[in-house]
């Protein structure tokens, strides 16, 4: 038996070199526990065919001498991520039979260092959603409490790390959907800097503030996963080079905290108490924290959701039921698309593409896509300022605790509060974590929130691990 819960990728890579296990006898550890509990928790949507084929060529590598940390490492992948051969479909039923024709750029950077693709994991619809309840697929549940939502998008692969039926996990966040799941099951969730991970490969939801990030049990197994799909991608316009990249700097030692931005309605006083305990901790770890003013950040929700269904109105246009996945038959080539549109997107996503559509009217574009425009600038702006004084940013990963199922499903405006603290770094393109921060009395996980500047990851692990060490 492998101690699945404390391994690391640190520790599989040690036990693959002395022998202690190989990368097959781990990948049929996870392979048990994903039969034994996937029927329940629902995280995965399909364990692929071909996994223990990629157990053999990982084992060729450390035979002979090419293996890499990465090398023989079980990962989940979300529905959203292109691997040649196997079916991406967004947990959307207009995808429900696609297969992808080509590997992402992430997924062809790790196959080149022999990471094993166990499956493709639950997501909400396109990505849009808090609670992966929007999945035309089912629901998943959180690991830690079963009668609660795992948090979403990409519930499926927090909740996969969490039943441990992987050792890490992809995930895509456009407004949260990385850092509020790790939050709600108790992992850490990383999205980097906009343009440090290529997107080609990746199924558009909001193309300006779609990014991939990793989810880890640790955060130095997010940073080292990080490490190995962060990088320039000719075939992705918006992939930033290395050398135009911000070198890192040494640390102030300072954290700010923007007071107002925590003292909104609809933030839950255990969640404050909780945080309020963080920044002990971290002074603790000899983090000097500031009060800071941040007097438009609390308009990133609003902006946020002007731009995202504005994006998504357009990309999802591409689905008109000739080109791709689903398709209706009619008479007349309008009804192709309509009918074949009206069956195979879902309620949310139909809601975010009339939304975006009316937002990019003649008549609206200037009321609301502009306006969101010019207050994204604004909001970039605040930041960067704010960014002279302190290292980083912190508030809470979200503003209440993991939910019931049902309980936000007919309330979509309670739904988009999940990411209040979480879209601002997405609005102004810089790089978040989520951290765990400890239990409440019924053994729910808190997660504590922080921002860095653009390209400084590395300030996000540094005082993420000086933080870990004190919960
Ligand atoms: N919850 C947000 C939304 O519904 C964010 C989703 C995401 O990051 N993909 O849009």
């Amino acid at each position: 038996m492998i101690d699945l819960r404390n391994l690391t990728i640190e520790k599989a890579h040690e036990h693959f070199k002395s022998g202690d296990f190989t990368v097959t006898d781990l990948v049929n550890e996870y392979l048990k526990v994903i039969k034994e509990k996937n029927g329940d928790i629902n995280a995965y949507l399909e364990v692929y065919n071909d996994v223990l084929d990629q157990a053999r060529v990982a084992e060729g590598m450390f035979k002979n001498g090419t293996a890499t940390l990465m090398t023989g490492i079980p990962l989940a992948l979300k529905d959203n991520m292109l691997y040649k051969g196997h079916i991406a479909s967004a947990s959307s039923k207009i995808l429900e039979n696609y297969v992808a024709t080509y590997d992402s750029f992430i997924v062809k950077q790790l196959k080149t260092q022999g990471v094993v693709f166990l499956g493709r994991t639950n997501m909400d619809e396109f990505a849009m959603g808090s609670s992966t309840e929007t999945s035309a697929y089912g629901n998943t549940k959180n690991p830690i409490d079963t009668s609660r939502v795992p948090g979403g998008s990409s519930g499926g692969s927090v909740a996969a790390l969490a039943m441990d039926g992987a050792l890490v996990s992809l995930g895509s966040d456009t407004g949260g959907s990385i850092r509020q799941p790790a939050a709600f099951c108790g992992l850490v969730g990383l999205k980097p800097t906009y343009g440090a991970v290529s997107r080609f490969g990746i199924i558009s939801m909001g193309s300006s503030l779609d990014q991939v990030g990793t989810f880890g049990k640790t955060v130095e197994d997010a940073e080292t996963l990080f490490n190995a799909i962060n990088g320039y991608d000719e075939k992705d316009s918006t992939s930033v080079k290395k050398e135009e990249r911000i070198q890192p700097l040494p640390l102030k030692k300072k954290i700010g905290v923007p007071r107002s931005f925590l003292s909104g309605d609809g933030i839950e006083s255990d969640i404050l108490k909780n945080f309020e305990e963080n920044c002990k901790r971290l002074e603790k770890a000899g983090y000097e924290i500031v009060d800071i003013s941040l007097p438009l950040i609390k308009y990133s929700l609003a902006v946020y959701y002007i731009i995202s269904p504005a994006e998504v109105s357009s990309n999802l246009a591409r689905y008109d039921g000739i080109r791709y996945g689903l398709h209706e038959g009619a008479d007349k080539l309008y009804e192709v698309y309509t009918k074949s549109r009206g069956k195979g997107f879902g309620k949310e996503v139909r809601r975010r593409i009339l939304l975006g559509t009316y937002i990019l009217s003649h008549g609206y574009y200037d009321a609301y896509y502009n306006t969101a425009i010019k207050v994204r600038h604004a909001i970039k702006e605040e930041l960067k300022n704010a960014f002279k004084e302190v290292d980083a940013i912190i508030t809470p990963t979200s503003p209440f605790m993991p939910f019931k199922f049902g309980e936000k499903l007919s309330d979509p405006v309670g739904m988009y509060l999940s990411d209040l603290f979480s879209v601002p770094a997405n609005i102004a393109d810089i790089p978040a974590i989520s951290i765990p921060s400890g239990k409440n009395s019924e053994g729910l996980p808190f997660g504590l929130h922080i921002m860095a500047p653009l390209f400084r990851e590395d300030i996000l692990f540094t005082i993420g691990k000086d933080f870990e060490k004190l919960v």
